[in-house]
């Protein structure tokens, strides 16, 4: 093909059009592009979720963790004459203003922002203005959002040229839906980073892949983005960190792929070339993200990964049985020490943040007790334990459903209060959901007792093994504005029950292993988070516990059980 066409899309420069844009702007028989303004809104996410770090982010000044990068990749594929405005709900309010400027507003996200996109469906029409709604959750659940004026289903590569056609050809309605896996995403273009306020976030998200080869039952990624990971080329890659770059971006980037090491093949191709560019730029980025744990076994990447700058992996655990995880086809997690692999992945300068469910039905009394010594064992401070949740769109809900086990409106979003951590369970359980949210209040209350949480830590710093670069932060790194000591007294007073405990933690990693000293402190900074809202989830567990004996004891006085209490 000819040579790329060169377009302005903001102040800030030009960028060179990819291959999608240019299908985009060139469908032959299409009349005239309009211009046109369109009004991008990132819902809420509910409010008391292990994810939104409210309170840690307000200690480096920050809003909210993270940007909205599935609605800066779109905005990349519309037209150049169509003007973008972003509004992201958990860090700015939208204004009246906003929807008087706007032709359309476009909204959507993930399952525990459901609430919000629908209410930003209903303030889009009182301002008589049309709703387009993607994302996972309206692909997953596209029935619940109906009131939208266009949906616009599945991976956005495969139909944006369909919707803008149809936009501008003046239809105001409609429903376009993505043939599965078929986006070939070295097409993507780089996302406009240019529409971020980045004083907002704590990191900012790049995606490298799409999709995982693994089959776990209740992931909805392999159902979203298909089994064989499909990735961008390396300079794709360094072209979207150069975009950031150049925008003044440093410090915290994040790989949001559900599995970076899904597809290793590519990723062993582009690892040298990012560890080049790094090196070239003095590191101006440290990076973070997901892994399935058999990482650890492949230590030639992991070697790489250090090299690059990777500090900080999240990796699924889910449960201590390997029954469990077997039943729930997560096998790659079985036949190995969880907890030694954790480590080999601490070795390699990487700490670990983990996720944890219970509620499974192969689960037995035992769990609870089993879970808190794998994440004591592991070292794992911030363990993110939450409760089965079916989501839609996945092999767990269908097989719920084909036993007659899943709840009506599982897939709906009703309670304003907190994540899936503190909603009821969606589906009927094998074991009585009374014991297993008794399991899981004991797992909560004894892995965030501050004194525990502080001996994680401290284990943790003994096997980090990160000296040299990752002790620095770039220049221009937002983290460099806040002094250690300042964040560690802002920590001290916001969290006075883990001062001492705390304290003492921070003295021992200065003498033994002072490179890990910052992660240290990030991870203290997020219990300014994590300790509160597992006490929100505590309360939020024994209300419920107390609304399933209500239920119980009338009906059993009624069959006389429980007379003898009773009198
Ligand atoms: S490893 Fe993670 S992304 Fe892959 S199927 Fe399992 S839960 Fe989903």
């Amino acid at each position: 093909m000819g040579k790329a066409v060169i377009l302005d899309i903001s102040p800030n420069g030009s960028r060179d059009l990819g291959p999608l844009e240019q299908r985009i702007d060139q469908v032959a028989g299409w009349p005239a592009l309009r211009d046109c303004n369109v009004l991008m809104i990132y819902p809420r996410f509910q409010a008391n979720n292990f994810w939104n770090y409210a309170e840690t982010c307000k200690l480096i000044g920050a809003k909210c963790p993270t940007a909205p990068l599935g609605l800066i990749t779109v905005a990349a594929m519309l037209p150049a004459n169509w003007n973008v405005r972003l509004v992201n709900r958990n860090s700015e309010d939208v204004r009246d203003e906003d929807f008087a400027w706007a032709d359309m507003v476009m909204t959507g996200g993930m399952f525990n922002q459901q609430l919000d996109a629908l209410r930003l469906i209903a303030l889009a029409h009182q301002h008589g203005k049309p709703a387009v709604v993607g994302g996972p959750d309206a692909t997953s659940s596209p029935h619940i959002y109906e009131a939208a004026d266009f949906r616009v289903l599945g991976e956005v590569e495969d139909v944006i040229a369909r919707f803008i056609a149809a936009w501008n050809a003046g239809e105001r309605g409609g429903c376009f839906t993505a043939e599965k896996f078929q986006v070939d995403i070295t097409t993507t273009p780089a996302p406009r980073f240019d529409l971020l306020k980045f004083d907002q976030y704590m990191y900012i998200g790049l995606q490298y892949s799409r999709g995982c080869p693994f089959t776990c039952e209740f992931c909805d990624i392999i159902e979203l983005y298909g089994r064989v990971p499909r990735t961008k080329t390396p300079p794709q890659m360094l072209a979207e960190l150069r975009r950031l770059y150049d925008l003044g971006y440093r410090g915290h980037v994040d790989f949001v792929d559900d599995n970076l090491i899904g597809n290793r093949k590519s990723l062993r191709i582009f690892l040298p070339e990012l560890i080049a560019w790094q090196e070239a730029l003095d590191y101006p980025f440290e990076f973070s993200t997901e892994a399935s744990v058999n990482l650890a076994d492949d230590h030639d990447l992991l070697q790489l990964m250090r090299k690059a700058n990777f500090f900080a992996l999240f990796v699924g655990i889910e449960s201590p049985d390997p029954e469990t995880l077997v039943h729930t086809r997560k096998k790659q997690n079985t036949r190995r020490n969880l907890a030694e692999s954790i480590h080999r992945l601490y070795g390699a300068g990487m700490y670990v943040t983990a996720g944890f469910i219970v509620g499974f039905d192969t689960e037995k009394v035992s769990v609870a007790d089993a879970m808190v010594d794998l994440i004591e064992e592991a070292a794992i401070p911030a363990a993110m334990v939450g409760l089965l949740w079916a989501l839609p769109n996945t092999q767990l809900t269908r097989r719920l459903e084909k036993e007659g086990r899943l709840q009506a409106d599982y897939d709906r979003w009703t309670d304003e209060s907190g994540d899936q951590c503190a909603l009821s369970l969606n589906f009927n359980s094998l074991r009585p959901e009374r014991d297993i949210l008794l399991d899981y209040r004991r797992i909560l209350e004894r892995v965030y007792d501050p004194a525990a949480y502080a001996r994680r830590l401290t284990r943790l710093a003994s096997k980090l093994d990160c000296p040299g670069r990752a002790a620095a932060l770039a220049e221009g790194n937002r983290q460099r504005n806040v002094p250690m000591l300042e964040l560690v007294s802002s920590i001290f007073r916001r969290i006075p029950e883990a001062r001492d405990e705390f304290w003492n933690v921070l003295r021992d990693c200065r003498q033994s292993n002072p490179a890990a000293l910052r992660f240290i402190v990030g991870l203290m900074a997020l219990y300014v988070h994590l300790g509160p809202f597992s006490r929100f989830v505590i309360a939020e567990i024994d209300r419920r516990i107390g609304a399933i004996d209500q239920a119980v004891q009338p009906a059993a006085v009624g069959r006389g059980e429980l007379t003898a209490t009773s009198a």
